[in-house]
């Protein structure tokens, strides 16, 4: 078994103990490409390249074909379903813990979801789909760790399915800010009202009242582009039963 000294980042703290690697001149926060081994990050390093992205830019849509591979290093990328009427919401949302580009994984170049950068800073590291499939051939514990990825990120999907059509949207509200938070690592989240009506499949006046419900218990403070969380123990009081689940399932994730 090759020896890292960081692979058991996904499980504690002990990435804060050892050295930040580094791929392309910047310390790696993406858990899974800093939790891979030494000799599966020499494998990635020729071919991986850090970009940086600006907010609403797509690093894939539907009906193009997926050429990169992904791994989120700062801000939020979101998962969102566009409608053939003009609806938007988000299925999921992917930071610092995940990978963008699953269907590469599988021999498969597309999907009909979009990949969106929401919340910036858009930085990570990209590397072709072939080059990383090439690696991961010589890299089995890389390999199934981005399948684990793939498959508990299917469960959350699944988990904010259900939460759209079952839950109100303050307690939706409060279920993404603190999934955010979460995978930001910040309590100031930069977003417009527009921005999360879209996310949240609702309307500009209803995620007006429902961060007002949010407000006025103290959990956070909304002003114009900017959510300060206050009050995280108030905020997981007013989500729903779904961000538990998902937390729980972001433990494994290494969140
Ligand atoms: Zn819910």
């Amino acid at each position: 078994m090759p020896q890292t000294p960081n692979h058991s980042a996904a499980q504690s703290t002990s990435l804060d103990r050892e050295p930040t690697p580094q791929i392309d001149g910047h310390p790696v926060h993406n858990l899974i490409l800093a939790s891979a081994y030494e000799q599966e990050q020499s494998l990635l390093r020729p071919f991986i390249r850090f970009v940086t992205s600006d907010k609403g830019e797509n690093l894939y849509a539907p009906g193009e074909k997926i050429e990169f591979g992904y791994f989120p290093n700062a801000g939020l990328v979101s998962i969102v379903v566009n409608t053939v009427q003009g609806g938007t919401i988000e299925v999921g949302v992917v930071g610092k813990e995940g990978f963008i580009g699953l269907p590469i994984l599988f021999g498969l170049y597309s999907s009909p979801h979009c990949a969106v950068i929401q919340v910036p800073p858009g930085e990570g590291f990209r590397i072709k789909a072939a080059d990383l499939q090439n690696i991961l051939r010589q890299s089995p514990d890389l390999e199934t760790r981005l399948y684990r990825y793939s498959f508990l990120q299917g469960l959350i999907v699944a988990q904010i399915a259900a939460c759209h059509r079952l839950h109100e949207v303050d307690q939706r509200l409060a279920r993404w800010l603190l999934m955010s938070q979460d995978r930001l690592g910040s309590n100031f989240i930069s977003l417009t009202q527009e921005f999360l009506a879209e996310m949240l499949g609702a309307s500009r006046p209803t995620v007006t009242l429902a961060a007002g419900i949010l407000q006025r218990s103290g959990a956070i403070q909304y002003t114009r582009g900017k959510v300060t969380i206050l009050d995280r123990q108030l905020l997981e009081q007013a989500a729903c039963e779904c961000y538990g689940v998902i937390r729980n399932l972001s433990k494994d994730l290494g969140l």
